[in-house]
C-alpha cells in the first residue's frame, strides 16, 4: 500500500500551513513536510519581522495572542521628511505565529512530519503524483503544493516558478531594547510601523523600526542587489553591515542595546509570477511563486491568501467521484492568484523600480507630495493605478525615468 493522501503540502510557513488549515476544515487528508525540527521550530525559517493588519488576523482566526504588540500607525521616512498615516496595525511574534498555526492545523487533523526535507516531485503518466522527502522516502496524493517559500524545490523543477537570483532580496533584522521612539525632529514611532527609503542605509531597498511594546522595537535593513545598490552602495559592506551602519549613526540608537537571540533573516524574490503557477496535480503559493508585496514586503497576508485560494482550487478538483488534477482544472489557481490574490502586481513592480532607483532627495520630494495627497488618491497609488501614480511625478522627474527604462529596455 502506497502512503497516500489527497494533498501533499511541502513547508510549514504561513502558507503551507494556512493551506493545510483550510483543507482539513473541508474534511480532506492533508500531510505537510517540514524541513526544520519540531523541537525547535521555527529556527532558521523564524525569518520575519511579522508586521501585518487585523484584516490579517480576521480572516484567518489568527488569535490576539500572536501579536507582540497593536500598533496605530504607518510612518514612512526619507532623509528629512516622514509621512505619517492612522491605520491599525500588527506585529507578530513570527515563531509563536507559526507554532499556533502548526498546532491548530494538527487540531483539525492535519498529519505534520518534521526533519523532512522535500527533495523532488515524483511524476507519473505526465502529472506530479507524490514528493520524495528525507533521503528516500516518498508520499503520494491527488495534489500536491510547493509551500517551501524561495527555495521552491518542486516548483523549480517542474518548471513553475522562474525565481531568479538577480531579483532576490535579503533582509536582516535585529530586536533592541532601549530605542528613542519619539527622538527631537524624527518621527514619533511610539505605536508605530516605519519604513525608512534612504540609500545610506539600505541602498536600493528600505530599512525599519517596528515598535513591540515599551522602549522595544525591531530594527532591520532590506535591499536587492539592483542598479541602485550599485549606483549608492559601498560594496564592501554587507547587509548586516548596513544595519550596524545605521544604529552607529542614529540618534535613536544611542542607548539601545540588542536583545540576545532576537535576530531574524532571510530573502525574498521581488519579481513578477514566472508564467504558471500550477500544472497538472501541482501548485505553488505564498513566496515560491512569489507572492510577496514587491513594494513594502508584505508577505504574510498575500501568502495566506494564496494558500486559501491553493485550498479552493484542491477542492475543485477533488469534489468529484474521481479526482480531476489535469493542469486546465488545476489553473483555476492561476485565475484567482491573479484576480483576487495579488491584483495590479505589474503596475505594483513598476512602481517598485522606479522608487527603489530614486535618489534621496526624490524621496523627500516624494514624502513632501504624500502629505498634501488625499487619502484616496494615496490608496489608488499603492495599488498601482498608473493615472494617481502620475500625479506624484514631476517635470523633473524625466531624467529618472529615461533611466528607468533605459535598464527595462537593457540599453
Ligand atoms: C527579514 C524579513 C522581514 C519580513 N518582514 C515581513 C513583515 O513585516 N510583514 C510581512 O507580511 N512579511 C514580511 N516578510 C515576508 C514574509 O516573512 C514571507 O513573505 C512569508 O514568510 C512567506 O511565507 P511562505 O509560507 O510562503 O514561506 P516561508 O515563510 O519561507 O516558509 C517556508 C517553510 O518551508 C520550509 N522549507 C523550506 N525548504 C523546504 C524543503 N525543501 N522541504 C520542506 N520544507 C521546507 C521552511 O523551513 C519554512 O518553514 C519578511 C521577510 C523577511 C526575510
Amino acid at each position: 500500500m502506497r502512503d497516500h493522501f489527497d494533498v501533499v503540502i511541502a513547508g510549514a510557513g504561513p502558507a503551507g500551513a494556512q493551506c493545510a488549515r483550510d483543507l482539513a476544515a473541508r474534511g480532506y487528508e492533508v500531510v505537510v513536510l517540514e524541513t526544520e525540527s519540531e523541537d525547535d521550530f521555527p529556527r532558521q525559517s523564524n525569518k520575519s519581522t511579522g508586521g501585518t493588519f487585523p484584516s490579517m488576523l480576521a480572516s484567518f482566526g489568527i488569535p490576539d495572542d500572536v501579536v507582540m504588540h497593536f500598533t496605530d500607525s504607518v510612518v514612512i521616512e526619507s532623509p528629512n521628511e516622514h509621512y505619517t498615516q492612522h491605520r491599525t496595525g500588527a506585529v507578530l511574534e513570527f515563531a509563536d505565529f507559526k507554532r499556533f498555526l502548526v498546532r491548530d492545523g494538527k487540531e483539525r487533523g492535519v498529519e505534520y512530519r518534521f526533519d523532512s526535507r522535500v527533495s523532488k516531485p515524483i511524476v507519473e503518466d505526465g502529472e506530479v503524483a507524490g514528493v520524495r522527502y528525507a533521503g528516500s522516502e516518498e508520499v503520494y496524493a491527488d495534489m500536491v503544493v510547493d509551500a517551501t517559500g524561495p527555495a521552491a524545490p518542486l516548483a523549480k523543477e517542474l518548471g513553475v516558478s522562474d525565481l531568479e537570483r538577480g531579483n532576490q532580496a535579503i533582509g536582516v533584522e535585529y530586536e533592541f531594547e532601549g530605542v528613542s521612539l519619539d527622538e527631537p525632529e524624527y518621527a514619533d514611532l511610539t505605536d508605530a510601523m516605519m519604513l525608512r527609503l534612504d540609500h545610506q542605509y539600505a541602498p536600493g531597498g528600505y530599512s525599519w523600526i517596528f515598535h513591540t511594546g515599551a522602549d522595544t522595537a525591531k530594527v532591520g535593513v532590506c535591499f536587492i542587489q539592483n542598479e541602485s545598490y550599485r549606483q549608492y552602495a559601498d560594496e564592501e559592506r554587507t547587509v548586516d553591515g548596513y544595519l550596524e551602519h545605521w544604529i552607529d549613526t542614529d540618534p535613536r540608537f544611542a542607548d539601545a542595546e540588542r536583545i540576545a537571540g532576537k535576530q531574524h533573516r532571510g530573502s525574498a524574490h521581488i519579481q513578477p509570477p514566472g508564467g504558471r503557477l500550477s500544472t497538472d496535480g501541482f501548485v505553488a503559493i505564498g513566496d515560491t511563486v512569489p507572492t510577496i508585496d514587491p513594494l513594502w514586503g508584505e508577505g504574510i497576508h498575500v501568502g495566506m491568501r494564496s494558500a486559501r485560494a491553493a485550498a479552493v482550487t484542491a477542492d475543485h478538483c477533488l469534489t468529484p467521484d474521481e479526482p480531476e488534477t489535469d493542469a486546465e482544472n488545476v489553473s483555476l489557481y492561476d485565475d484567482l492568484w491573479h484576480r483576487d490574490v495579488a491584483p495590479n502586481m505589474d503596475s505594483r513592480l513598476l512602481l517598485t523600480r522606479l522608487l527603489y532607483l530614486a535618489p534621496n532627495d526624490r524621496y523627500d520630494r516624494l514624502l513632501r507630495d504624500l502629505n498634501r495627497l488625499d487619502e484616496d488618491t494615496l490608496y489608488r497609488v499603492n495599488s498601482g493605478d498608473k493615472l494617481a501614480i502620475a500625479r506624484v511625478l514631476h517635470l523633473d522627474d524625466l531624467p529618472l525615468l529615461v533611466e528607468f527604462a533605459r535598464q527595462r529596455l537593457g540599453i
